[in-house]
């Protein structure tokens, strides 16, 4: 399976995504994690991303959709993939659909997650990920690592993203609306849009997910 979650920053998109590859045996693959791994080592095009990710800003697209082509690539689309992050505009959108249908390859399912606002901004305030591996997600309140401060998968250091500061995160939003929320039209256009509530506990959005993409 071919498959694309949407959803504000916050929403949950990595949570559900690590267990929606796991059930689904497809690799999930994220454009921010990528980006977060890039600028933990210092590569130059981690070095091109820190600028817009820190203003949360999206990172330019020629930048973005080669590292994506890359990554699914490796992963070979032809077993399927879940993107997570990735398209983020329109430009994006298309550009991928380039990718696949030069493969001969279609999407899926484009997984919509809808959530309040005022739940996006409790869940990034307290929003902890691991510097190891940044896929290892934790919340202060909602989800507690075992041992403070320590991820409970790798023994790694939690930490805030510097992203998730209250500013940011209001332009984040800002950028959501105006340049993400636009492909769901898009792929509604191509019929490939399931919208599910994000709300509750992350085991019963899971089983929603799952029964909405059966
Ligand atoms: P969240 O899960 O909170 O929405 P992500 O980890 O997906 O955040 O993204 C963090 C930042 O990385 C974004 O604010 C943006 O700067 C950059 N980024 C991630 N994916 C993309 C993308 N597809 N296009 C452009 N920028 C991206
Ligand atoms: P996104 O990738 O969409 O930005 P994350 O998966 O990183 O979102 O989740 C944001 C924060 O909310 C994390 O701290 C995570 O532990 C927490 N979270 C995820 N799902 C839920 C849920 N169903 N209920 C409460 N908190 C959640
Ligand atoms: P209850 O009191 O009904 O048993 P919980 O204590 O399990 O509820 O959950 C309280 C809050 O934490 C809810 O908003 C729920 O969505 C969230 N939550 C529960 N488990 C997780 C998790 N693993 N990651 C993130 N958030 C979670």
């Amino acid at each position: 399976m071919r498959i694309v979650l949407v959803g504000p920053p916050g929403a949950g998109k990595g949570t559900q995504a690590a267990y929606l590859a796991k059930n689904l045996a497809i690799p999930h693959i994220s454009t921010g994690d990528l980006f977060r791994a890039n600028i933990s080592q210092g590569t130059p095009l981690g070095q091109k991303a820190q600028e817009y990710m820190r203003a949360g800003q999206l990172v330019p697209d020629e930048v973005t959709i080669g590292m994506a082509k890359d990554r699914m690539e490796q992963a070979d689309a032809t077993d399927g993939f879940l993107l997570d992050g990735f398209p983020r505009n329109l430009a994006q959108a298309e550009a991928l659909d380039g990718i696949l249908k030069a493969d001969g390859l279609k999407l899926d399912a484009v997984l919509d997650l809808e959530v309040p606002e005022d739940e996006v901004v409790k869940r990034i305030a307290g929003r902890r990920i691991c510097r190891n591996e940044s896929s290892h997600v934790f919340h202060a309140i909602y989800n507690p690592p075992k041992t403070e401060g320590v991820c409970d998968a790798c023994g790694g250091e939690l930490y805030q993203r510097e992203d998730d500061s209250e500013e940011t995160v209001r332009k984040r939003l800002e950028v959501y609306h105006s340049e993400t929320e636009p492909i769901i039209d898009y792929y509604k256009a191509q019929g490939l849009v399931v919208t599910i509530s994000a709300l509750g506990k992350v085991a019963e959005v899971t089983q929603r997910a799952m029964a909405a993409l059966d």
